[in-house]
């Protein structure tokens, strides 16, 4: 077993998001209102060199993996690259942040290649509200990829984004597919990059507040259920478990275990900041072993922390589809 690089503060970093696309066939309002540029395909990692980081990530300690995207199963063949990075040694966990919109065709063959969980983004179960926020009249897509990820005992997670004046009145319709689903309903903040600078959040303090008044025998679920900063509760008696990830008004940078990758190759160890190092032209040109080398120094330099609070610090300028979330 190879031991997990520590950072220069002292945090385990043992986890990367892995972006394998720009593209999406939704158009969320904060993450890609208006499209974004599409790069041509040889400036994207193949799924070859997609995996040559991995392991070389592996060799650090990194043994998470998230696909993500823009929208992960738009890319062709992404369930062959699934396969190739859970057949990394190193690797102990595969997992993926999809809008849903094709999961049910992709469920069966991402469970061979042996992905382990999905996070199913969805901001709200209203099909007006629904196609409002995406662009797109899909949400019966989304609920059965949901429902079809469920039957298949996979470990699912729903992510939804509130904001207010659009969706925060359906935080206890979203709340409520923990009561009789075994999934974890997770409530991320709106975070201040691209154009989710636009939208005013709900911060999860006041989210919080509300689901103690509705449920007055609300706990904390001290359970283990990912490799991420939310923080879980549980009503008695229901099944899953409701999440709360606050980066915006509950700063969890002091524990932060993870680096990003753009479809691009960009690395990128914290949100806030703009791309520190790039690995494509290296891999092409000097191979992966040079890529560890610079993974090396990138989690070595990994900031102590975002600067959402000061939203004159941020050098990101991308849309969060070019992230990966
Ligand atoms: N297309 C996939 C999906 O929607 O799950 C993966 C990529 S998407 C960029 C990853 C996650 O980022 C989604 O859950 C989305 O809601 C979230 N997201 C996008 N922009 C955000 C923002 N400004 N603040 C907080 N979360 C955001
Ligand atoms: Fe696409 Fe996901 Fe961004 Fe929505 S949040 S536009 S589904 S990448």
């Amino acid at each position: 077993m190879v031991i997990s690089m520590l950072d220069s503060r002292g945090r385990e970093i043992n986890y990367m998001r892995v972006s394998v696309t720009d593209k999406c066939n939704l158009r969320c309002r904060y993450c890609m209102p208006d499209g974004v540029e599409i790069v041509p395909m040889s400036d994207l990692l193949t799924f070859e060199e997609i995996t040559a980081v991995c392991r070389q990530a592996s060799l650090l300690g990194i043994d998470r993996i998230k696909i993500t995207g823009g929208e992960p199963l738009v890319r062709k063949g992404v369930v062959d690259l699934v396969a190739m990075i859970r057949a990394l040694p190193g690797i102990r966990q595969i997992t993926m942040t999809s809008n849903g919109v094709l999961l049910a065709d992709y469920l069966p063959g991402l469970l061979e290649a042996g992905l382990n969980g999905i996070n199913i983004s969805l901001d709200s179960l209203d099909r007006d509200s629904y196609k409002s926020i995406t662009g797109r009249d899909q949400l019966d897509r989304v609920l059965a990829g949901l429902e079809a990820a469920l039957a298949s005992g996979i470990r699912v997670k729903i992510n939804s984004v509130l904001m207010k004046g659009t969706n925060d009145q359906e935080w206890s319709d979203l709340v409520d597919l923990a009561r009789t689903r075994p999934l974890d309903i997770r409530f991320i903040e709106m975070m201040p990059i691209g154009s989710g600078k636009e939208y005013q959040g709900v911060s999860n303090e006041d989210l919080l507040g509300l689901m103690r008044c509705r449920f007055p025998d609300l706990r904390e679920d001290h359970r283990v259920h990912g490799n991420g900063p939310a923080v879980y509760y549980q009503v008695p008696g229901w099944q899953g478990s409701i999440g709360l990830i606050s980066p915006v008004h509950g700063k969890f940078c002091s524990g932060c275990n993870r680096i990003r990758m753009s479809a691009m190759g960009d690395l990128k160890p914290c949100l806030c900041y703009e791309a520190v190092a790039n690995v494509r032209d290296l891999l092409r040109s000097q191979g992966e072993e040079a890529v560890g080398q610079i993974l090396k120094q990138v989690i070595f330099d990994k900031p102590e922390a975002h600067c959402f609070s000061r939203l004159e610090d941020i050098t990101e300028d991308k849309q969060m589809i070019a992230i990966g979330g």
